[in-house]
């Protein structure tokens, strides 16, 4: 059997991109398909922490939108808090489509093949090689397979990789041009270094609003059951918040696949990385930065196992539990709770002097979820009990 490529990268989103990128940097040959046609529109808040720049060698500030210099909280669009970012952890709002383009093309710029509107059907693996089949009957082969086909991935859970039956958020994303902002409006418009989180308009989940270039970037999001059915009227009550028509903005509902517990990422030859993977933090919904570090360490691991060492897969794995799984674990324990009793959590959690710079910290990549957890936790259970 002859071989297409040393690695077929499943999947040109985020973490897809970046393995793609720093395997094609190492000499790899490598083969990135892509469902869409590229490049592609994706549903995204674009909200990442500046430090997943040290994951790359070129500048990622061509995709960067806005730089968040402060965080408000608000239940039910009142008792405001406001924390200022550590400037040393800055906060970016991305372009999203244009972040996975210029991955891509800092790939391909590598040395990577790109096949857009390549929807893959199939993977197998036959002897050393696995097989790829498009859903019209191509086939390419190689050596490893990385597994980045997002939330709604068909293949992860099949080959073992990530949790059996994944967990979902549901979610309702809303962009909105600052043209349909009336001038009258304008003084209650949203800051523009300021990410918003709205905590009280949602059931068991919350509402963000971050600024962009040209309007803003606003979404619902429920971590605990699926009650899609109220997350249009949320929007409707945000957005005239924030000096918007209620209706504005085109609207994109997507499942997104949340981490819930420690799982193998690794089979013989293949990984899976990003959404896929199930890594996207169950509390606040950060799926950019674990995307990125899956893809780049789970390139870096299969680099290593490419070159010889069997055991590079498994430490991809271990690492990614380290790094990540670890946090998440406390994230899930503490979304748990907070989504269940949401205005104690707001009032005991996200209302304390410290908290909204814990919150900073998290979502700037600082600090993990074990850092606050036991005692947050400890709490809001003293107080519901
Ligand atoms: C509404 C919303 C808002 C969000 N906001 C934020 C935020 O502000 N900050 C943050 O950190 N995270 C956010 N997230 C999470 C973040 O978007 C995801 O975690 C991130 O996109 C994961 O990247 P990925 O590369 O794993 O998956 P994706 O970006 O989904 O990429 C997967 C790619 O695989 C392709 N594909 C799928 N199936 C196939 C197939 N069979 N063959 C070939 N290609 C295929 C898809 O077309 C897609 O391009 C948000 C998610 C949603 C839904």
């Amino acid at each position: 059997m002859t071989r297409d490529a040393e690695v077929i990268v499943l999947g040109a989103g985020a973490a897809g991109a970046a393995a793609a990128f720093h395997l094609s940097h190492a000499g790899r040959r490598v083969l990135l398909l892509e469902r869409q046609s590229w490049p592609r529109p994706k549903a995204c808040g674009g909200g990442m922490a500046a430090s997943v720049q040290r994951w790359f060698p070129f500048d990622l500030s061509p995709a960067v939108d806005r730089v968040i210099r402060r965080v408000r909280f608000t239940w039910n669009l009142e008792d405001p808090v406001t924390a200022e970012l550590p400037g040393e952890a800055p906060f970016w709002i991305v372009r999203r489509q244009r972040l996975d383009q210029y991955l891509v093309e800092q790939a391909v710029a590598a040395g990577c093949s790109l096949e857009s509107r390549w929807s893959a059907s199939d993977v197998s693996r036959h002897g050393s090689l696995w097989q790829v089949r498009s859903d019209d009957g191509r086939l390419v082969r190689a050596n490893a397979l990385v597994i980045a086909d997002g939330s709604t991935s068909a293949f992860s859970a099949p080959l073992g990789l990530g949790p059996a039956r994944p967990r979902f958020a549901t979610t309702l994303a809303a962009e909105v041009d600052r043209t349909t902002q009336t001038p009258a409006d304008e003084a209650s418009a949203h800051d523009d270094d300021t990410a918003h989180f709205e905590f009280g308009l949602v059931h068991h989940g919350f509402c963000w609003a971050f600024p962009r270039q040209r309007g803003m970037s606003l979404g619902v999001g429920t971590f605990i059951g699926r009650d899609p059915a109220d997350h249009a009227a949320v929007l409707e009550r945000m957005l005239p918040s924030l000096g918007y028509a209620a209706t504005a903005g085109e609207r994109r509902g997507a499942p997104l696949r949340v981490w819930d517990g420690h799982h193998r990422l690794h089979g013989d030859g293949v990984i899976a990385v990003g959404d896929a993977a199930s890594l996207c933090d169950p509390f606040l919904a950060e799926g950019l930065r674990p995307a990125l570090m899956s893809g780049s360490s789970g390139a870096a691991c299969l680099e290593r196992w490419l070159a010889g060492d069997s055991k590079a897969l498994g430490a991809y794995t271990s690492q990614m539990r380290a790094d990540w799984g670890e946090s998440m674990a406390w994230g899930r324990r503490i979304a748990q709770v907070f989504y269940r009793f949401p205005r104690v959590g707001y009032q005991l959690g996200i209302k304390r002097p410290t908290a909204p710079q814990r919150i900073a910290q998290i979502l700037s990549g600082s600090m993990g979820y074990g850092d606050i957890a036991q005692r947050v936790i400890r709490r809001l259970l003293l107080q519901q009990g």
